[in-house]
């Protein structure tokens, strides 16, 4: 199975870290060995000095699907979640400076954490979720799905040009302002509306 993340979906996140708006989403690839194993910390690896959290809706692919109309799309997932996507910033920059592909920073052992899923129809409206992430207790990302510049079903309707969808296969749909570091010690929490969906400790 496949990771597809989608970065630069949601305005304030751009202005932020000083990118461009993007014409069509910005989309890359983790290696399945980048899931984090449930129940385990995240270990800072020793090649960044800025490891940031970036909390995102997650959505599970539930069957195959390729060149899936925008109309259509909602057929193809029925569970949501919540996760990180884990980014090693210095690396990150290092590479975009020189044009280089961003895998090393994005997609190293442990970068992506995926919480419980809910079946979709928990939610009413898929398109006005509110989520976010708390460090040590104190809230440091919210974000609503409704902020999002390209909306889940479109997204798949993207990604599925490009990339065969298959069974099992997650998409992270970005995230919103608030990035940061994480640090030794620290302890993430990240929440749908009224629901803890992960928990993870940092080392
Ligand atoms: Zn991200």
């Amino acid at each position: 199975m496949k990771l597809i993340c989608i970065g630069r979906n949601y305005a304030a996140h751009i202005d932020e870290l000083q990118n461009e708006r993007p014409t069509e989403p910005v989309v890359f690839i983790k290696p399945d060995s980048a899931i984090l194993p449930k129940e385990q910390d995240f270990y800072i690896p020793d090649f960044s000095q800025d490891i940031h959290y970036e909390v995102e809706l997650l959505v599970k692919i539930k069957k195959v699907g390729k060149h899936i109309a925008q109309q259509f799309a909602h057929k193809y997932y029925d569970e949501i979640g919540l996760g990180i996507d884990f980014t090693a910033r210095d690396l990150q920059s290092q590479l975009k400076a020189k044009g280089l592909p961003w895998e090393k920073a994005k997609g190293f052992d442990g970068a992506a954490v995926i919480g419980k899923w809910n079946p979709k129809e928990k939610y009413e409206n898929l398109d006005n979720l509110r989520f976010s992430l708390l460090k040590n207790g104190e809230k440091v990302q919210s974000g609503s799905t409704s902020l999002m510049l390209w909306k889940i079903d479109e997204l798949i309707a993207h990604v599925s040009t490009y990339f065969m969808l298959k069974k099992g296969d997650i998409l992270f749909t970005g995230t919103p302002s608030g990035v940061g570091r994480v640090s030794r010690n620290d302890y993430l929490q990240g929440w749908i509306e009224n629901e803890e969906l992960f928990s993870v400790n940092v080392r």
